[in-house]
């Protein structure tokens, strides 16, 4: 910090700059710019706040709200070239759609606490070589290739969908984007879901640059925070590999932004600033002039449909690169097959998978739930075991040899004795868990060599990396484990993928089960026989005539997409019309309900704007605090944003209900 200022000044003649601050306050302060200072638009500047200091940006010249002479002058400025207009109306904009506080999302720009380099953390950035370990390609790939490197030179705006089944090269394809993009000396910015997902990307994008890329997600250490966000700010990083929240940072340069997996519900942030990662990426490249590109093997409908109305382009992957072909689906109807009520892998998948063993190839089998059982219940009175502070059951591992929550995280020791009736070890575990799976696995294949992949057991990205490693190497013979599995490993050995219970998802009153179930399955089935071998996946089901059971049989995406999407446009379900979802919670339960029923009370009716509820949610209690839920289902010309705000803000909100806004919710609990 440089500048420091005690000189007294004559207020009215000054200059005042509005202050944007990262805290979820208003829309920033004006202060008061002493003559030494010479501050533009955008710059890091250091100024009081109360008895402490804030680090803010300067964000406008000042509103004039205040009078200059009440005013307090800046402390300091940062030796740092501004914030970029364009982060500066990101920010704003993404403030404005979300009904967030704008120094919510400066903090995300600010990559947590901003402190100035010392010059012995200064880093030399390798820039990426984008003429190492150059590739061939099929003419699907090249006619790919030549559209996304034609994007990345025209420097505009513009959505592109890379749609290609698993293992059909996207990632070489989209490499080839990035490529260019660092030909022509700008950023690069590659978004991916789960940081548990970076391991296998990161490690393949390497491999192609020759350079590290730079990493931001959760999971970093202070100092690296730091290092790489002035890295990125100083236009020194090139290529960056993140999750969403890299989105908001402050680059130098950015030329393209690519989305991987841009169907993943995953890129949805669910506290803190409510927002989904692709969306906000396509505003990103909006705002910034700049290509953006989605890849998915399963994308999103709401991307179809963008592609259907012209929105955005369509690149095609048909066929899986060099000699791999699709897996061969088979439904196992569990209502035929003759099993033990505490069996979960029926005899012709336990038969496949001891012949896979034996054929020296490696399977997995996948159960998105993870523990040991998801109900444990008393058999002499039926009492079920329930977390005391949600509306949920508590969730047996044995690996811990707890019970836990997995809303709130609340655990306790499995009691001996039935807390209703008193009878002593009487509890029983009801439907499986992976954990579970993994126990019916060792008991009836012996020989198998298995580990189980889930977040929970898993140590991070470093675990992910680790069991990816022994797979690779074959120490395995079978992988046990949750949708985290489904992401874009390649193991050239895997030739079975088992789903214990395909059905698992398609209940539940969320309008987009049935998608995600089909993404979901059609991920699991593409781990599947990658290489020369041919694979097969099993779905167990009790619902073999459900449509997305048909739809994956055959193969048939499109048609599945098509029947889904006239299903949501009779219900003018997104992306056909808006949804907005409000939660109302608190620890008094009738506040909580009253409160509910006056936002009801005051909303806007008419034949474009609808309000269902207030109804309690699906987890009607969650860490002890009671939960009501309105959505606001609007036509798709309503600017849902404006209309709450102008619904909400004459309302007197007491300090202890919360009200939680969530702009096209995917979740619904
Ligand atoms: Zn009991
Ligand atoms: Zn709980």
């Amino acid at each position: 910090m440089t500048n420091n200022t005690t000189k007294p000044f004559d207020a009215k003649k000054e200059r005042t700059v509005r202050v944007l601050l990262p805290l979820p306050l208003g829309d920033g302060y004006d202060y008061l710019v002493p003559p030494d200072l010479s501050i533009k638009i955008g710059n890091f500047v250091s100024v009081p706040l109360g008895k402490k200091e804030s680090v803010g940006v300067v964000w406008a010249e000042g509103s004039g709200n205040v009078l200059a002479s009440k005013l307090k002058p800046i402390n300091s400025v940062f030796d740092l070239e501004p914030l970029p207009d364009v982060s500066r109306s990101f920010v704003d904009w993404v403030a404005g759609y979300t009904l967030t506080p704008p120094g919510s999302i400066l903090k995300m720009v600010l990559g947590g606490q901003l402190r100035p380099l010392k010059d012995k953390d200064r880093v030399e950035t390798a820039l990426p070589d984008p003429d190492f370990a150059k590739r061939t390609f099929s003419p699907e790939q090249q006619d790919a290739v030549i559209q996304l490197v034609a994007d990345v030179n025209a420097a505009a705006y513009g959505v592109s969908l890379l749609d290609g089944v698993t293992g059909s090269g996207k990632t070489e394809v989209y490499a080839e984007a990035l490529a260019q993009c660092f030909r022509n000396g700008q950023q690069a910015l590659v978004l991916l879901p789960e940081i548990a997902m970076t391991a296998a990307l990161f490690q393949r994008l390497t491999d192609r640059f020759g350079v590290v890329p730079t990493l931001w997600h959760s999971e970093l250490t202070e100092k690296q925070r730091r290092l790489n966000w002035h890295a990125i700010k100083q236009g020194k990083a090139r290529f960056i590999l993140g999750a969403r929240s890299a989105l908001f940072l402050p680059y130098q340069n950015l030329g393209l932004i690519i989305v991987d997996e841009e169907h993943e519900g995953a890129y949805k942030q669910e506290e803190g600033v409510i927002y989904h990662g692709r969306d906000m990426a396509v505003v990103r490249g909006h705002l910034g002039k700049i290509p953006v590109i989605l890849a998915s093997a399963t994308p999103s409908l709401e991307t179809l449909h963008n592609v259907q109305q012209g929105k955005y382009k369509h690149l095609i992957l048909q066929s899986r690169f060099g000699k791999a072909r699709m897996p061969h689906l088979e439904l196992i109807d569990l209502r035929d097959e003759k099993m033990n009520a505490q069996t979960f892998i029926s005899p012709p998948l336990l038969e496949a998978l001891s012949k896979t063993i034996t054929n020296g190839q490696q399977s997995m089998l996948f159960l998105n739930r993870r523990g040991y059982a998801p109900l444990t219940l008393c058999r002499a009175c039926g009492n079920r075991l329930q977390c005391p502070s949600c509306t949920s059951w508590l969730i047996e591992h044995k690996r811990t040899g707890r019970l836990h929550c997995h809303q709130c995280g609340y655990s306790t020791p499995l009691p001996k004795v039935c807390p209703v009736c008193e009878a002593e070890d009487k509890f029983a575990a009801c439907g499986p868990g992976i954990e579970r799976i993994a126990e019916e696995v060792a008991a009836c294949l012996p020989e198998a060599r298995f580990a189980i992949m889930a977040s929970d057991t898993m140590d991070g990205p470093k675990g992910a990396e680790a069991l990816i490693q022994q797979m690779d190497d074959h120490k395995l013979d079978l992988l046990i484990g949750t949708q985290i599995m489904a992401k874009g490993y390649h193991f050239p050995r895997l030739t079975l993928v088992g789903v214990i219970d395909a059905d698992l998802g398609l209940a539940g009153g969320d309008p987009r089960a049935a998608e995600r179930t089909f993404q979901l399955l059609q991920q699991v089935a593409g781990r599947s026989g990658r290489a020369e071998n041919p694979g097969t996946v099993y779905l167990q089901t009790t619902n073999p005539d459900h449509p997305v059971m048909k739809a994956l049989i055959k193969g048939d995406r499109d048609a599945f997409m098509l029947a889904e999407m006239r299903e949501r446009q009779t219900y003018h379900l997104p992306p056909f019309g808006r949804l907005a979802g409000l939660t109302v919670s608190g620890e008094d339960r009738a506040q909580v309900v009253q409160i509910a029923q006056m936002i009801a009370a005051t909303a806007p009716q008419n034949d474009r704007i609808k309000i269902l509820g207030p109804a309690p949610a699906p987890f009607a209690i969650l860490r002890g605090k009671t939960r009501y839920r309105l959505t606001v289902q609007a036509a798709r010309t309503v600017n849902v944003s404006a209309a709450i705000t102008a619904w909400l803000s004459p309302l007197t909100i007491p300090r202890t209900i919360k009200v939680q806004i969530d702009i096209d919710p995917y979740s619904f609990l």
